[in-house]
């Protein structure tokens, strides 16, 4: 028997809960020494996390490689400001307005 097909559920990537890192198995982690495609489970018992050094028990499952999470959530925020009514849109842009304005005051007071 041939070693069977890379099973692509577990090319999961895994995230750091306690910093945000997130370990890819298609890159592996060249600071420690893993190869380029080993699988998260296949990472030795005593790996951590390469920025925090927190276990693997720290790390979540944030799927394969394609779902950024933040991607739905733009969406999500995209769909939000289309169902604005134009009296709301006026708000934030006058609130954008606004701070710009601010914010141009504040720079302009620093000098
Ligand atoms: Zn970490």
């Amino acid at each position: 028997m041939s070693e069977p097909a890379v099973d692509t559920k577990e090319l999961d990537r895994y995230e750091c809960r306690a910093c945000g890192y997130i370990y890819e198995p298609e890159k592996g982690d060249d600071r420690r020494n893993v190869e380029p495609g080993t699988l998260f489970s296949k990472l030795p018992i005593n790996w951590r996390c390469p920025v925090c050094g927190a276990n693997k028990k720290a790390f979540a499952n944030v799927g394969p490689i394609g779902q950024v999470s933040g991607f739905t959530e733009n969406i999500g925020y995209g769909f939000g400001v289309n169902k604005l009514t134009p009296n709301q849109k006026n708000v934030l842009i006058f609130g954008a307005l606004a701070l710009g304005f601010l914010f141009f005051i504040s720079l302009y007071g620093l000098q």
